[in-house]
């Protein structure tokens, strides 16, 4: 099976070849059971779909307009090596002569059930033995999920970072069709090549051709090809001739694989604290918002289990600045906002909340995005500016409750549960909000988020105030709060 070739894709019309997603006019959806794989895929195949067409900008804008044709996607090919992505050699660099192999079942490669024996890896989305057995072609998206989006916590001291970070958030632009999803998130070298600054030397040869060598992998040697498909360990699947379903993609197999074994590269990418230290500098991850401090870059992560996505959607978008750190969009945003932005399209965020080695939630949002993000971007701060504005008025009408003398862990607690509910129930509005983003004004959005979340942060107080009712202290506390919401803005 060669990935640039043949169907190895599973979609709800069965498998399919990156070809035939991107050239014919029929709009597949990708079907795997968990969404964590379903957004690993759309990182695969964006990446996979940039070194086969290796467009310009020029060329992508043509390819989204006019869509690519078979003649075009054959000539490609014809220009590249694809001995590199046949099943047995894509992103599997054999390993090294007697090194210790580290085994796991291959339920650890989707990072959204734990299977680990940290005191707080929690079944949380399914039961381990729901996912033990894969396909041979699903092996390839769980190796590029481990490599790019598992943290290698996960694994103790057999873990080893990615190019990108362990457990960092995914931000996409999704398009109208899974074809056109691909072409948005494809990088353009050129416009590449103007981001970032790698040395005119730097490598191009893809890791399983020739691994990196030293104890730090400066980012300005790593070309964008070598980059995309960047590895941190050495791996093999051991496949058994044996029938049954696949647990990622459903289909039905002659041969599974239900053990991964793997061995750590040994040096460090500037996404690890060491390699930081070095000097090794932050590369250029297309898809990952990040985080410039002054002693480095960091990619975005998710870490409080109550994180959602909508309290920090502007600064994906748009990019945020504080006086201790700059959050700036991911590369596959500039390249939007700047070069390919036309009609609509709407932004995916993904990623695993994670705690250390152990994961405690997922994130998994589509947002509506204005047509023209430069023209209208002002109009999604200001609604996640109300929500900001609104929870923190929340947070202002709870704090009458510390006044009363209770234990403040006690009083804490209560503020904390509604605080969550209130961020929670607000993912869902602010979602719905922004899908009137083009049809709307800025002030009538505006408007309309003030109105919907304000009656939120009224409904989780009157909540809470209901359940003291009887407790006379915490009742006329919150009483006094209450005004806070009620406040004109
Ligand atoms: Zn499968």
């Amino acid at each position: 099976m060669n990935l640039l070739k043949d169907p190895f894709i599973s979609t709800t019309d069965g498998k399919v070849s990156l070809q035939e997603i991107l050239t014919s006019e029929k709009d597949y959806q990708l079907q795997y059971f968990f969404d964590e794989t379903q957004l690993a895929m759309l990182q695969m195949l964006a990446s996979l779909t940039t070194v086969v067409l290796k467009p310009t900008i020029a060329q992508l804008k043509d390819y989204l307009a006019n869509g690519v044709t078979t003649e075009q996607y054959q000539q490609a090919l014809a220009n590249i090596e694809t001995k590199w992505f046949e099943d047995t050699s894509f992103m599997r660099a054999p390993f090294p002569a007697k090194s210790k192999i580290a085994d796991g079942p291959i339920t650890k490669l989707v990072s959204g059930i734990e299977c680990g024996s940290s005191a707080n890896a929690l079944g949380l989305f399914s039961d381990s033995e729901d996912v033990s057995q894969s396909c041979s072609d699903c092996t390839h998206v769980l190796n590029y999920n481990l490599h790019m989006n598992i943290k290698g916590e996960c694994f103790g001291p057999t873990g080893a970072t990615g190019i990108r970070g362990g457990g960092s958030i995914t931000t996409l632009i999704a398009g109208a069709t899974l074809k056109e999803t691909l072409l948005l998130n494809a990088i353009a070298s050129d416009f590449y090549h103007k981001c970032t600054v790698l040395n005119d030397t730097a490598e191009t040869r893809y890791m399983w051709d020739l691994p990196p060598t030293g104890a730090i992998y400066q980012a300005q040697n790593i070309g964008l090809e070598r980059g995309l498909f960047a590895l941190a360990y050495h791996v093999n699947f051991q496949m058994e001739d044996s029938a049954g379903y696949c647990h990622i993609c459903g289909n039905k197999t002659e041969q599974v694989v239900r053990v991964f074994q793997r061995v750590k590269f040994t040096g460090a990418y500037g996404s690890t604290k060491n390699g930081r230290d070095n000097g090794a500098g932050w590369w250029l991850h297309p898809y990952t918002p990040r985080t410039e401090k002054e002693d480095g870059t960091y990619a975005v992560c998710a870490r409080d289990q109550n994180w959602q996505s909508w309290q920090e959607l502007t600064s994906y978008i748009v990019g945020k600045e504080t006086d201790k750190a700059t959050v700036k969009p991911a590369f596959v945003f500039n390249q939007f906002q700047n070069e390919l932005a036309q009609g609509k399209a709407n932004i995916l965020i993904g990623g695993n909340i994670a705690d250390q080695g152990s994961i405690t939630g997922r994130v998994y949002d589509l947002y509506s995005m204005p047509a023209s993000l430069s023209k209208n971007n002002r109009r999604i701060s200001q609604v996640i500016d109300v929500g900001l504005e609104q929870k923190d008025k929340l947070s202002q009408s709870f704090n009458k409750m510390f006044g009363v003398g209770y234990d403040k862990n006690f009083v804490g607690g209560i503020k904390e549960q509604a605080m969550q509910r209130f961020t929670s129930n607000a993912q869902q509005i602010i979602q719905q909000i922004l899908l009137d983003v083009d049809r709307k004004e800025a002030a009538q959005l505006r408007k309309d988020a003030a109105t919907a979340l304000n009656s939120e942060a009224k409904a989780v107080f009157k909540s809470v105030q209901r359940k003291y009712q009887h407790d006379l202290p915490l009742f006329k506390a919150l009483v006094k709060g209450e005004y806070v919401l009620y406040k004109a803005n």
